[in-house]
C-alpha cells in the first residue's frame, strides 16, 4: 500500500513538473531533480507492475509497438478551411461575414496556421484515451502511443477539465529539432528528411513509439467543439482556448491568438506576421482567421466543404532561382502529357525542390526554355512547384548550343501519335487501352485512398503486376491469386496475403467511391457522390442520356457527355461488368431510418434553419420515416418551415390547410432535443 501511495504521489508531481517545464516554460526544479524523480518512479513501477498505468509520466519514453493503427470514426468530420491568398480576399471574406450578421459587432480571432499534421485528441475522465489523425476527414487512425511521447501533450488533465473532452490542433516539428535530427542522419550516412511537415507525419506513423519519443515533436491544441464548450457556458473560441490552457494544454497565446474587432485590425495582424513568421522556431504557412463567438459561428454555418466563419490565409509564395537540367514528359491516366522540369535541387519554402510542373506545350513555348537556363521556381497553393520564368528574363543563360525545348509528337511511353483537342491546352496519347502509362495510371487511381483505398497494394506493386502481364485493368486485380503473386520479386507470403485481403475488403467500399475509382473523365469525388445518389444503381447509368444527366443538380454538359459516352463504350462496359461479377458494390446502400416519428407524413422543407442546413433537414425527414416532396400540394401533410420561407409558399400552405412546423418543434418531434 505504501508503494502505491508513493507511486501515485510521484506521478502527480511529475505531471505537474512536466506541465511547468514544457507547456509553461517555468520549471521549478532542475532537470537533474526531475530525472531523479522519474527514475524513482520507474524503479517502483517495475517492482509493482500491478499498478501499471498508461498515463504514467514514465510512458513518455514510448516502448509500445503498434502493428496496425486502429481506424476510428471522428465524432464530427475534420474539415479543411477555405483558402485565401491576398489581403483583398481576406477583407472581402470579413465583409461577407459582417454582412451575414447585420447590425452585430463581430470579433475575429487571428491565429497561426501551423505547418504540421492535424490531430484530434480524446480525453475521458481527464486521461488521454485516443489521438486520431485526420485520415480522410471522416475516419482517422489512432496514433495514441506515439502522441503520448510528445511532452507538451498532457497524459492527464488538471482538475476542472470536463469529464469527456475532444481537442484538436496541430503536431509539428520545430526547426531546431528537425535540424539536429538531420544532422544525426547525415552522420549516420542516412538520407536527410526534406521537410518538417512530412517528417512529423511520417514520425506519427512509426510503429515503434520509442523512436517517436526521440524526435522532439511539439503540439499546439486549440480547437474544441463549440457545442461542448457552450454546454460549459464558454461562449467563444478565445475563451475556450484559455480554458484549455487551464486544463493543461499548450495553447497559443498573445499575438498567436489575437482577438480583433475590425477588418483593419485583421489586416494589421496579417502584416505583422508576414514579417514575424521568420522569427518563429517552427514553420507556419499562413494565418487562420475565425469569428470568435460561437453563436455567430452557428448562424453563419457551413458551405458544403468548410465553415463560413473561418478562413485560412496563405502567405505569399517564395521564389528561388535554379538551373533547368532537362524536361521529362509524363503520361497520366487519361493520356494527358505533362511536361515536368528536372531541376538542380534547391531549398524552397521548407522543402528541397527537384522537379517542377510546366503544365503544357503553350507554357513551354511561352517560357522559351533551354536546358541549362537559370529559372525562377515558386510554390503556390499547390504541392508541386512551378517555373514562372527565366531568371533575368531571357534564355541567354542557356548553354551556347542548346535549343529551346520542344514538345514531342509521339507518346514517350508507347510512341502512339499525340493529339490536341480543340480548345484544350493538353496533348493526349491516343493509345488509350494499351499505353502502359495510362494502364498503370488508371489502376493507381482506382486503388488510391479516396477511391478504393486498397490496403496492402501500392503503386510500385501495381507497376510490377502490370509489367509481369498479370493485370491490364482494374478488374484484373480481383482475379489475382496467391500463385500469381508469390513468384514476384520482393513479394513475401505475408505481403501477398495482405494484398489479397485488401482487395477482398475493398469489395465493401461504397458505390460512390467505386464510381469515382473508375476514373471517368471529369467525374471527381463530389460529382461521383452526386451521381451515385441521383441514379442509385449502375444499371441506371447504362440507360441514362446526356439530357437526363444534365437535368440533375450540379451536373453540367461536360460531365454529362463524358459519363454518357463512357457508358456507351463497349470496353468500359465490359470492365464494369467484370467488376460487378467480382462482387464490388454497384448500388447505393440505403441507410436504415433512425426512427419512425414522421411515418406517414408527406413533408415539404422550406426556409433556412438555425441548427442544420436544408440538406440536413431533408435527411432528417427521410431518416425518421417521412416522405419528402418538393412543393406544397393537397397531399402534403406537413411543412417544415424555417426562417425566410417565401410568402407565396406560406399562403399556399394556409389555403390548403397544411400545418406548419418550426425547427424547435420538429427537433422535439424527431426526438433530437
Ligand atoms: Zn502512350
Amino acid at each position: 500500500m505504501e508503494a502505491r501511495a508513493r507511486i501515485e504521489r510521484l506521478r502527480d508531481e511529475l505531471h505537474a513538473h512536466n506541465h511547468r517545464y514544457y507547456v509553461l516554460a517555468e520549471p521549478v526544479i532542475s532537470d537533474r531533480e526531475f530525472d531523479s524523480l522519474l527514475h524513482e518512479l520507474s524503479v517502483l513501477e517495475q517492482a509493482h507492475p500491478e499498478f501499471n498505468d498508461p498515463t504514467s509520466p514514465t510512458q513518455r519514453v514510448g516502448g509500445d509497438l503498434t502493428d496496425k493503427f486502429e481506424k476510428v470514426a471522428h465524432r464530427s468530420p475534420m474539415l479543411s478551411l477555405s483558402n485565401s491568398y491576398s489581403a483583398e480576399e481576406v477583407a472581402q471574406w470579413a465583409e461577407r461575414v459582417q454582412a451575414g450578421l447585420p447590425g452585430e459587432e463581430v470579433e475575429f480571432v487571428v491565429e497561426l496556421k501551423y505547418d504540421g499534421v492535424a490531430i484530434s485528441i480524446w480525453y475521458e475522465k481527464g486521461r488521454l484515451v485516443r489521438a486520431l489523425t485526420r485520415g480522410d476527414g471522416t475516419t482517422g487512425e489512432d496514433v495514441r502511443a506515439n502522441v503520448a511521447t510528445i511532452k507538451t501533450v498532457p497524459l492527464k488533465l488538471n482538475d476542472g477539465a470536463p469529464d469527456s473532452l475532444e481537442i484538436r490542433g496541430e503536431i509539428f516539428f520545430p526547426w531546431p529539432g528537425f535540424e539536429s535530427l538531420n544532422e544525426s542522419r547525415r552522420e549516420a550516412g542516412e538520407p536527410e528528411f526534406a521537410n518538417p511537415r512530412n517528417t512529423a507525419a511520417g514520425t506519427l506513423k512509426l510503429q515503434d513509439s520509442a523512436v517517436v519519443a526521440t524526435r522532439p515533436l511539439d503540439c499546439m491544441l486549440y480547437n474544441i467543439d463549440a457545442e461542448a464548450m457552450t454546454a460549459l457556458a464558454i461562449n467563444s473560441h478565445s475563451d475556450a482556448v484559455q480554458a484549455a490552457a487551464m486544463w493543461g494544454f499548450k495553447t497559443p497565446k498573445g499575438r498567436r491568438l489575437e482577438v480583433v474587432k475590425s477588418v483593419k485590425a485583421i489586416m494589421s495582424a496579417v502584416a505583422y506576421w508576414e514579417e514575424a513568421k521568420n522569427q518563429l522556431d517552427y514553420a507556419i504557412d499562413g494565418l487562420v482567421i475565425k469569428v470568435n463567438r460561437y453563436d455567430q459561428q452557428r448562424r453563419l454555418g457551413m458551405t458544403a466543404k468548410s465553415p463560413r466563419w473561418a478562413l485560412a490565409y496563405k502567405f505569399e509564395t517564395e521564389r528561388v532561382s535554379t538551373t533547368l537540367r532537362g524536361v521529362k514528359f509524363q503520361v497520366g491516366r487519361t493520356g494527358a502529357i505533362t511536361p515536368v522540369a528536372d531541376l538542380n535541387p534547391v531549398h524552397l519554402g521548407g522543402t528541397i525542390v527537384r522537379n517542377a510542373s510546366l503544365h503544357n506545350a503553350d507554357q513551354i513555348a511561352k517560357l522559351n526554355l533551354c536546358v541549362g537556363n537559370a529559372v525562377l521556381v515558386e510554390k503556390g497553393g499547390e504541392i508541386i512547384p512551378k517555373i514562372v520564368g527565366v531568371d533575368g528574363g531571357d534564355s541567354s543563360s542557356g548553354d551556347l548550343f542548346s535549343k529551346p525545348i520542344s514538345f514531342p509528337d509521339v507518346c514517350p511511353e508507347c510512341e502512339a501519335p499525340l493529339i490536341r483537342k480543340d480548345g484544350e491546352a493538353q496533348h493526349y496519347c491516343t493509345n488509350s487501352s494499351k499505353c502502359p502509362a495510362q494502364v498503370r495510371g488508371r489502376i493507381h487511381h482506382f486503388i488510391s485512398r479516396k477511391a478504393m483505398n486498397v490496403d496492402g497494394l501500392g503503386k510500385e506493386t501495381v507497376n510490377q503486376l502490370v509489367n509481369a502481364g498479370l493485370i491490364q485493368d482494374v478488374a484484373d486485380l480481383y482475379t489475382l491469386t496467391l500463385e500469381d503473386l508469390l513468384p514476384l520479386e520482393r513479394m513475401a507470403q505475408k505481403s501477398a496475403d495482405n494484398l489479397l485481403k485488401g482487395l477482398d475488403a475493398s469489395k465493401s467500399i461504397d458505390f460512390e467511391r467505386v464510381l469515382f475509382g473508375l476514373g471517368i473523365r471529369h467525374v471527381g469525388e463530389t460529382v461521383a457522390k452526386n451521381l451515385a445518389k441521383a441514379l442509385g444503381h449502375i444499371e441506371a447509368f447504362k440507360t441514362t442520356t446526356v439530357e437526363d444527366l444534365m437535368a440533375l443538380e450540379e451536373i453540367g454538359p461536360t460531365v454529362a457527355e463524358s459519363v454518357a459516352s463512357h457508358f456507351r463504350d463497349p470496353v468500359f462496359l465490359d470492365l464494369v461488368g467484370r467488376l460487378q461479377m467480382s462482387g464490388l458494390r454497384m448500388e447505393v446502400t440505403l441507410q436504415k431510418p433512425m426512427g419512425n416519428a414522421l411515418e406517414g407524413e408527406v413533408v415539404v422543407v422550406s426556409g433556412v434553419f438555425e441548427t442544420m442546413s436544408r440538406d440536413e433537414a431533408k435527411a432528417a425527414v427521410t431518416n425518421h420515416g417521412g416522405r419528402l416532396v418538393g412543393s406544397i400540394s393537397s397531399k402534403t401533410t406537413l411543412v417544415l418551415a424555417g426562417d425566410k420561407m417565401g410568402p407565396s409558399k406560406l399562403k399556399k400552405a394556409e389555403n390548403l390547410g397544411v400545418p406548419l412546423m418550426d425547427e424547435a418543434a420538429f427537433l422535439r418531434r424527431i426526438g433530437g432535443q
